[in-house]
């Protein structure tokens, strides 16, 4: 039981606040609700624990408020359950849908990507992962007749951006069971449609493969400390660079995703180490986007999470409401995102396009020396710069 729910004077409200930081706490594992509770508290009175209550919320407020330390953090050692892989699963059912932004209101700056779930559920193990709560826990579907959908798929005329790394890693598999093949003929039919891998992994068998210029491949990068703590059984960023390298190399355009950005204890340093890697590493002739976000959870997520119960630092933030979900302030938001900017170099700023991922509106000006007025400009203006990249290697 937890020990919040040992103390009777508290209110229901009490209660339920108390046990969602309680829960959270047990993933940072850190100290302990019981810790922080004073001790000469007599937890029958009512007037007592109205007392302590406020000045634990307030310790636990100034905990989510700090920079998150993973020096001291154990994440243990991440057990994967053992996942099968199905690999005859037909797309009977709507696989194409459209990105998580709020439809209405335009409370984010949204590109209105176009989601494609060929592939559903992850191996992987990111604690801040959406997807993994989403579909069945042990079960990876693969969509097998893929190619025959897509040939039937009827688009309206005009450029589509779709992505398949919203239900899956798109790369995790390769071509194993054909998904390439099948997106490479649709994006060969249709030459203005940008599909858009995105990927953790760092396999690179499939870079030789005769794929049209219009399917992009993107890694999702980040600081060295998240990647070993927070992102379980991916390749290391280091890795993830050097396949985009390789694909680069075999005539490709690539692009990054850095994605969730976290505010930890030596954020500055290890971003500024990324991005000194990448832009070492890789021509920005090959690179279409750097897309920059960070940690937003949905309340599902987090129940998800606190459930779980696997030792992450990703819950241990503000949680301010945003757009519906919870995330950083805007303040802490916009000094990691102008921050990231500022390290790249000005050929970078010309010849990439940069942009923040599911992000209030008024983050684009300070942060990128830019913004749209509304949704539509910016669908628009990142459909026009892939497609001139694109067509540059055709
Ligand atoms: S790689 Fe992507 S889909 Fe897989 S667990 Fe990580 S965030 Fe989720």
């Amino acid at each position: 039981m937890l020990f919040s729910d040992t103390i009777e004077a508290l209110t229901f409200q009490q209660r339920r606040i108390l046990r969602e930081h309680e829960m959270d706490m047990n993933l940072w594992g850190g100290v302990t609700l019981r810790e922080i509770w004073p001790e000469n508290c007599d937890n029958s009175s009512k007037k007592d624990v109205n007392k302590a209550y406020a000045s634990v919320i307030k310790k636990i407020e100034a905990m989510r408020n700090e920079c998150s330390d993973y020096g001291e953090f154990d994440s243990g050692e991440y057990r994967r359950e053992k996942v099968t892989v199905i690999p005859d699963f037909p797309a009977a059912e709507k696989i194409m849908g459209r990105c998580p932004c709020p439809k209405d209101g335009e409370l984010t700056r949204c590109c209105n990507l176009r989601t494609l779930d060929a592939v559903q559920q992850c191996a992987f193990g990111c604690a801040y992962c959406s997807i993994q709560s989403f579909y069945s826990k042990n079960n990876i579907k693969v969509v097998s007749n893929l190619d025959s959908y897509l040939e039937n798929l009827v688009l309206e005329d005009g450029v589509w951006h779709i992505g398949t790394g919203q239900s899956s890693d798109s790369l995790f598999f390769g071509n194993d069971y054909g998904t390439l093949t099948a997106l490479g003929n649709f994006a060969k039919k249709h030459p203005d449609v940008v599909i858009e891998l995105k990927t953790k992994a760092s396999r690179s068998d499939w870079v030789n493969m005769d794929l049209p210029a219009n399917i992009i491949a993107t890694w999702s990068i980040n600081a060295k400390t998240i990647a070993e703590k927070e992102e379980h059984l991916t390749a290391s960023s280091e890795k993830r660079i050097e396949s985009a390298v390789k694909a680069a190399e075999n005539g490709r355009l690539v692009g990054f995703h850095i994605h969730p950005m976290v505010y930890f204890k030596g954020w500055k340093e290890e971003y500024a180490e990324l991005v000194k890697l990448l832009t070492s590493s890789i021509n920005a002739d090959s690179v279409v986007m750097i897309g920059i976000g960070t940690l937003t959870f949905t309340k599902q997520n987090l129940k998800v999470l606190r459930e779980g119960g696997k030792r992450t630092l990703v819950t241990k933030m503000p949680l301010t409401p945003a757009a519906g979900k919870y995330s950083y302030p805007l303040e802490i938001k916009k000094e990691m995102f102008s921050y990231l900017y500022s390290l790249f170099p000005q050929e970078w700023k010309r010849k990439v396009f940069f942009y923040l991922c599911m992000e209030d509106p008024s983050l684009w000006m300070p942060c990128l020396g830019r913004q749209y007025n509304c949704n539509a400009d910016f669908d628009n203006d990142m459909k026009e710069f892939y497609l001139y990249k694109i067509n540059r290697l055709r």
